[in-house]
């Protein structure tokens, strides 16, 4: 028995399927599960939603032939080293390779836990330069690996040279921190990012089940929001975890309740290793319908793609729209399945 497999099963009593998973586990993203998220999994569980996002099990060594390690060909749109432009207004910084928690479904496991550690300065210098030459370029997501597994002093290093190409950049933390390690948010921190303050940061969440919406993790975001900072959630969707729309309506209705709006909800990139969490296209669709006869506007996220071969982020939904019927009249299904038009404006 490996020590990884050892110190897991003494937190958490294995399955089979967990149990073979370390059959053969080298080379594979290792097992990552902090205090504050193990705590929130009920041991006794082998269904725990919590417990399959963070525990493995075999069906990670299923081979899926349409999915690769880099499904949306961030390599290929690199402009420098761990920089990734691929929308205009956009690029994505991969400030470190480490996360406090190592998701089952992680999309990155090319880069996730490989050893590479934070950005050296010169990355920083050669991304923060890029930007500056590029004002095109508004907001940049601080992602990795996961921004808040760096030091206030390094984060705050990093933001400073952003900032001095580029004092009006908007600046994106994409982080699990306040789901997993809510106590890694400090007033220090806070105090830290309030001295940068010359453009907003958004805090980018990511919720995937109601019971991680715990009192800490409230408390680590709300911090944020009260300083100005506005809280966008980013979900996964997974199977197994959250593919009901009881789940998934909850899910919103509390993050709204805590003034963080859901804002997308992902159906799984083709990664491999992570076929047996990906749900099918007609079910998500489903899923998304339902959702929105029960949300509100403000509660209701868009589900979203992000096309394998690098074909980019793109929206998903119902086809409402049948098309146009007659010149300037637009046809409807609405989600009950009556017909409504609507009306181009006449023509004089
Ligand atoms: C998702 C993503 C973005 C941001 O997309 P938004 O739709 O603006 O949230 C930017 N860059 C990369 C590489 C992305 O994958």
């Amino acid at each position: 028995m490996s020590s990884e497999q050892e110190r897991l099963a003494r937190r958490f009593p294995l399955t089979a399927d967990e149990e073979a998973y370390f059959s053969d586990a080298q080379g594979r993203l290792s097992v990552k599960i902090p205090e504050h998220y193990g705590s929130l999994i009920d041991p006794k569980d082998p269904s725990d939603p919590l417990r399959r996002q963070v525990i493995p099990t075999v069906a990670e060594h299923q081979e899926d032939e349409r999915a690769s390690f880099d499904p949306l060909e961030e390599e290929r749109y690199s402009v420098t080293d761990r920089l990734i432009h691929r929308y205009s207004s956009t690029a994505a910084f991969l400030t470190t390779d480490r996360c406090v928690v190592h998701c089952r479904h992680c999309f990155r496991r090319r880069f996730t836990a490989t050893d590479q550690g934070p950005a050296t300065k010169e990355q920083i210098a050669a991304a923060a330069s890029y930007i500056g030459a590029h004002p095109q370029i508004t907001e940049v997501l601080f992602t990795g690996g996961d921004v808040l597994t760096l030091t206030d002093d390094a984060l705050e290093a990093m933001i400073a040279t952003f900032r001095s190409r580029r004092p009006d950049l908007v600046i994106r933390l994409c982080t699990r921190v306040p789901v997993a390690s809510p106590e890694r948010i400090t007033e220090a921190l806070l105090a830290m990012l309030k001295r940068h303050d010359t453009a907003p940061f958004y805090l980018m969440t990511q919720f995937n089940h109601p019971t991680e919406v715990s009192p800490a993790a409230i408390g680590a975001v709300g911090r944020f929001i009260d300083q100005g900072i506005v809280a966008l959630n980013q979900s996964v969707l997974l199977q197994g975890v959250n593919d009901e729309v009881k789940t998934l309506v909850q899910l919103c209705k509390i993050l709204v309740q805590h003034r963080i709006k859901p804002y997308y909800l992902f159906v799984g990139d083709l990664v491999q290793s992570t076929a047996h969490l990906r749900v099918p296209l007609r079910r998500s669709l489903a899923l998304e319908e339902g959702m929105r006869q029960q949300l509100s506007g403000i509660a209701m996220p868009t589900l979203a793609v992000d096309l394998p071969h690098g074909g980019g982020k793109l929206p998903v939904n119902s086809v409402y729209l049948q098309g146009e019927v007659g010149p300037g009249v637009w046809r409807f299904a609405t989600f009950d399945g009556s017909q409504y038009d609507y009306y181009d404006p006449p023509t004089r």
